[in-house]
């Protein structure tokens, strides 16, 4: 299939290569072009706009920041629906809020063309792997068409039904795992404080009911103070928020969540957004 990928950055880079190994011939860009130069080694083609990708692609898709980055790509000038063909796909994989997802699709099928949103669960090592999993919702043809490079990308994936359900689920999904990161660092700092092994205290969570391969995979490393990014802190913090704006639309009290993100912006405004999100453990305290 002729396949556009536009964002290749922690997560996008190693997605658009996986299409690629599949045989896919793929046309990318990314905003700081320097990053084209290893997918361009590897095969593919680099364009000049996000338009150009789509004009030369059957299916686009996007691995972008935030809501702002996803609006520019797909609406801005030279995006995606400046040359987005008929008929053809956009799939957005950026974990975004449902308002978001929900005008661009608008935009991209007033270019009579289809639409999809499916963000995923999974980070670096997963990207890497083909081992996402992917939450998509929108046009259910077009869906069945990505599957082939879902699969490249992926090891399982849902449909949730129209747009915005997938944004909601990836939103519930990184609620829970902002507020799990949030008591695992809480419970680190504990620990120390009263001078108890905090290497046994690993082994003991993963011995039991709350093993898990966040703990397990994160664990060692924050113990060495080793926050080498595989999810940027700013996303997470991106996420809660976008997850606490969910929560009051619905008009549903998330104060567990609320204090999480409050700990997230200020290891934010203390300069370690572009660290991994396990960085929170620096900054908890202070
Ligand atoms: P990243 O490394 O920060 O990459 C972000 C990408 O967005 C880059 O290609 C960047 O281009 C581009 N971008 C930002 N603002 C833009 C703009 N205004 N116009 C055009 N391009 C713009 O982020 P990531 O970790 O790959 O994450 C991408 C998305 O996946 C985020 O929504 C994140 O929440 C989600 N996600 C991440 C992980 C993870 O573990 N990393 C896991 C699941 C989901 P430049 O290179 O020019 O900056």
């Amino acid at each position: 299939m002729r396949l556009g990928f536009v964002g290749l950055g922690i997560m996008g880079a190693p997605m658009a290569l996986n299409l690629l190994k599949g045989g896919h011939q793929v046309t990318v860009w990314n905003r700081t072009a320097a990053a084209c130069d290893p997918l361009r080694a590897a095969g593919a083609d680099v364009a000049s706009s996000p338009a150009a990708v789509a004009a030369a692609s059957e299916i686009t898709f996007a691995m972008l920041s935030d809501p702002e980055a996803a609006r520019a790509v797909a609406l801005g000038p030279d995006g995606i629906c400046d040359g987005v063909g008929k008929g053809a796909g956009y799939v957005d994989m950026s974990t975004v809020d449902a308002t978001t997802s929900q005008r661009v699709a608008v935009a991209v099928e007033a270019c009579s063309a289809r639409f999809l949103e499916a963000p995923v669960s999974g980070t670096r090592g997963p990207a890497q792997e083909g081992t996402l999993i992917i939450l998509a919702a929108g046009d259910k043809s077009l869906y069945d068409e990505a599957a082939i490079a879902f699969d490249l990308m992926g090891k399982k994936r849902t449909f949730a039904g129209e747009v915005g359900q997938g944004a909601r689920l990836k939103l519930v999904v990184n609620l829970i795992m902002g507020g799990m990161m949030s008591a695992f660092c809480e419970g680190l700092t504990l620990a120390r404080h009263s001078r108890l092994d905090t290497i046994e205290l690993l082994d003991i969570l993963d011995a039991g009911a709350l093993s898990n391969p966040m703990f397990r995979g994160k664990g060692p490393q924050m113990l060495a103070d080793n926050y080498a990014v595989a999810f940027p802190l700013k996303h997470m913090q991106k996420d809660l928020r976008l997850a606490l704006e969910l929560g009051h639309d619905l008009q549903i009290k998330l104060p567990t969540s609320g204090t999480a993100n409050d700990a997230f912006v200020k290891a934010l405004d203390a300069g370690d957004g572009d660290l991994d999100f396990s960085a929170l453990l620096r900054t908890l305290n202070n």
